[in-house]
């Protein structure tokens, strides 16, 4: 199949072109197949593009990429109220690269807790929910004994 009917069917799906230094680069990792004809145009695989872009890990790889700091502020993420952008002197972690936002914690109270944004997003492997007090309480009723409740927790 020609580039240029791949470039359709991505279109129909993203609302964007395809990159095409992106197909060059799947076709020489093989993960598109490609065949070059005689006219020197590739012959592409559809199946094995269609695949790629179709897959759940591709859709959410690309909404990441789309996903700005700036639109999560007002949103609320598990317990964690996002605020507004930490500014770099007020940071925290100061060899992080990436943005780190300031966000209310709904569970507990607290206010200003300083969460990287990758936490807050959906692309992430990891998920903060809290400012770490819901993780500190069930790490408490884990290795507490069995008469012991939440109200045994003093708020540190
Ligand atoms: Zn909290």
């Amino acid at each position: 199949m020609e580039r240029k009917k791949l470039n359709e069917y991505y279109k129909n799906k993203f609302g964007k072109d395809f990159p095409s230094s992106t197909l060059s680069k799947w076709v020489k990792e093989g993960r598109v197949k490609a065949i070059k004809k005689d006219n020197g145009l590739y012959d592409y695989d559809f199946e094995s593009f269609k695949e790629i872009v179709d897959s759940p890990k591709y859709i959410t790889a690309l909404k990441a990429t789309k996903s700005k700091p700036e639109d999560y502020i007002g949103k609320v993420k598990g317990q964690l109220l996002i605020k507004g952008i930490v500014p770099i002197k007020e940071r925290k972690e100061k060899d992080y690269k990436g943005t780190i936002m300031y966000c209310d914690c709904l569970a507990c109270g607290k206010q200003n807790v300083q969460v990287r944004f990758s936490y807050l997003t959906d692309n992430g492997n990891y998920h903060q929910e809290s400012c770490g007090c819901l993780r500190k309480q069930r790490a408490f009723l884990a290795s507490s004994r069995n008469d012991l409740t939440l109200e045994h927790l003093i708020p540190f």
